[in-house]
């Protein structure tokens, strides 16, 4: 098949795993996929011992660095709104989340960033994973949080309200990217809030 990032044809042997378990198919080159760098697994969260989002987030995993491959892609993904490009890191984010035990929860985008948008980025890579998910959440703003501290930021009023059940269960919130952890951390305290008992967070990529 042709490789979705670079349009050159490869091959993708078949594999035991392939025949004998479930296994995503690669749908990029191996060149292309070893210019992605892979994130150190689990993050540091010092930085919000205090702030009042302390134990929002009972852990952060990110599968990859932000590096210009990773650039590329993302603009590809998200603004020129290639929705095939879901699937390029299926297989991995299938790996990482079947391991956990959780209900998935994606980080919501605002419904104005969503027209848009055209597609909802984040689901689409839980569904090119084929793995079940529950939106919970909503984004109630879209105020420019740039312009403010990482304090302000912090302190400000939640980004996300919870509309469905909340169970005193583990919850995996999922989104594209961690930057400053802000969008996650107000997730987290609203699922916290509402009786969630742990909550781990799962990013594709960490800024
Ligand atoms: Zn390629």
């Amino acid at each position: 098949m042709n490789c979705l990032l670079c349009g050159s044809i490869f091959q993708s042997p078949p594999t035991w795993r392939k025949l004998l378990l479930y296994e995503i198919e690669a749908t990029s080159c191996k060149r292309c996929l070893s210019k992605f760098e892979k994130a150190d697994t689990q993050f540091d969260l010092s930085d919000f011992e205090d702030s009042h989002y302390k134990g929002a987030l009972n852990s952060v995993t990110a599968l990859y660095s932000y590096n210009e491959a990773m650039k590329s892609y993302l603009h590809q993904y998200k603004f020129l709104q290639d929705v095939a490009l879901a699937s390029v890191f299926a297989e991995e984010i299938r790996l990482l989340i079947e391991k956990r035990e959780g209900i998935v929860v994606p980080i919501p985008m605002h419904p104005d960033k969503l027209l848009t948008r055209t597609f909802a980025q984040v689901d689409e890579l839980l569904i090119s994973a084929g793995l079940p998910f529950q939106h919970l959440l909503v984004k109630t703003e879209t105020a420019e949080q740039g312009k403010k501290s990482k304090k302000e930021r912090l302190e400000a009023s939640p980004l996300f309200e919870v509309t469905g059940k909340v169970e005193a269960k583990t919850y995996v919130l999922f989104d594209d990217i961690y930057t400053t952890g802000t969008t996650m951390h107000h997730a987290a305290k609203v699922l916290k809030e509402a009786g969630a008992s742990k909550i781990e967070a799962i990013t594709l990529i960490k800024g």
